[in-house]
């Protein structure tokens, strides 16, 4: 019998800044996320603005390729605004949303407030399968026509978008990409970059423990109300902890959790849009 050991991740560099505006807020219950949420959706754990300020400060010396406003839905947090215009002073901003916040109102908005800098905003939106019944069915009601919209409109506006695919019911990645290229030009919309990734949990055993070339802990690190942990799988988990400010934080980490098979699984970054 073999015996499985972890693989050791280094941080090469700090390029992928993800920020957890609200570990648990979120506006919807998608039933295949990661995040395992409170019965209430009344959470108010917003990250304090002045943390995120400190981060800034304390990462001056990084090169920062991208803020990442994450969370459950980073859109709910009630200084989102005022934190995206701090972010974007310091370098590309992606939104990782469930698109329910993105109408043509508040896109219109948020390009307002990209024309006030030189910095772009990037969106990374999420579906599970490209039948709208099937995806529905493993995220929340109206989240496939939410987002075929939102990506829409973003076209519109001239927004970079990336289309993270959730590959929940294992399918080829020639079928999901030629299927949402097909929709895609049904909807007469521009080309969105199409992510596909497998779904947690996975534990395929012939990955278990392998390396991957390339993970999210290897370029970056996620901000939280808890401090600074490895990856936004482990945000708020004990076991992915590495510090409790960007002064000082651990840049190794033993992947021994069942999210980080995952990612060994899916051999590539799965929340970095780059
Ligand atoms: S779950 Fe996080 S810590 Fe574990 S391998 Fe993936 S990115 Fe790294």
């Amino acid at each position: 019998m073999s015996i499985c050991t972890a693989p050791t991740y280094e941080l090469e560099e700090l390029n992928n800044l993800f920020i957890d505006l609200t570990s648990k807020n979120c506006n919807q219950r998608c039933s295949s996320c990661y995040i395992d949420f409170p019965v209430s959706k009344q959470v108010k754990d917003f990250l304090s603005i002045d943390t995120i300020k400190e981060a800034l400060i304390d990462t001056s010396r990084d090169d920062i390729y991208c803020i990442y406003l994450t969370g459950a839905e980073p859109m709910t947090h009630p200084d989102f605004n005022a934190i995206l215009r701090l972010c974007l002073k310091r370098c590309n901003v992606c939104i990782c949303t469930n698109s329910s916040f993105l109408n043509e109102k508040k896109i219109r908005f948020l390009k307002k407030v990209e024309d006030e800098g030189t910095n772009q905003i990037f969106f990374k939106l999420t579906l599970a399968h490209y039948d709208e019944i099937m995806n529905d069915k493993a995220r929340y009601r109206g989240n496939f026509r939410q987002t075929i919209s939102a990506l829409k409109i973003l076209g519109r506006y001239h927004f970079t978008s990336v289309l993270s695919v959730q590959n929940f019911y294992k399918l080829s990645q020639e079928e999901i990409k030629e299927n949402f290229k097909q929709i895609f030009k049904n909807n007469e919309m521009d080309v969105v970059d199409i992510q596909i990734n497998v779904s947690y949990p996975n534990f395929e055993d012939e990955n278990f423990s392998k390396p991957s070339p390339s993970t999210d802990c290897m370029k970056g690190r996620i901000l939280s109300s808890g401090g600074v942990y490895a990856c936004p799988f482990l945000s708020g988990d004990y076991r992915g902890r590495m510090g409790s400010s960007f002064k000082d934080y651990s840049t190794s980490i033993n992947a021994e959790t069942d999210f980080c098979a995952t990612c060994s699984a899916n051999g590539k970054t799965m929340f970095a849009i780059g």
